[in-house]
């Protein structure tokens, strides 16, 4: 996965005409560490681990800004659910329905997808395939349904 260095991060907010701010940084690699697609919830949960100052308005405000300069992508594989990824390259996700982990999937593992051809007038640019099963830490619920 693609990682910005601090200096890269500062720089594409201040490019981008926003405020570097500690919140920024601190969600930024919040989001690196987890990999794992949290919520603005889980991120807040972990900020005030270390030092409870942050509030739920400054990580969404901070996700919003990442987000606009393009280091953060939201995923939204659950309805309802806003994620957030800070793997901004093309990729696909599995998503456990045991536990809702989410996975990313490298892009070349897709490659050989052919876009289907659509009714006339829908021009096809991309896609992104989200893969759902069962992660190695639900084995119990496998067993249970065999
Ligand atoms: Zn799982
Ligand atoms: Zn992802």
């Amino acid at each position: 996965m693609q990682q910005y260095t601090s200096q890269q991060v500062s720089q594409t907010l201040k490019d981008k005409g926003l405020r570097v701010t500690p919140q920024r940084f601190a969600v930024y690699a919040n989001l690196l560490a987890r990999g794992d697609h949290p919520t603005a919830e889980q991120i807040l949960t972990d900020l005030n681990q270390d030092a409870p100052q942050s509030s739920q308005a400054t990580v969404y405000s901070a996700l919003q800004a990442l987000r606009k300069v393009g280091l953060v992508r939201e995923v939204l594989l659950e309805e309802g659910v806003s994620r957030y990824d800070a793997n901004v390259r093309p990729h696909h996700h599995f998503r456990c329905r045991g536990c809702g982990a989410i996975e990313d999937i490298p892009w070349d593992l897709f490659q050989s997808i052919q876009l289907p051809d659509l009714r006339p007038g829908l021009r096809a640019e991309r896609y992104e395939v989200t893969v759902e099963g069962l992660c190695d830490r639900c084995p119990e619920l496998a067993e249970a349904e065999s």
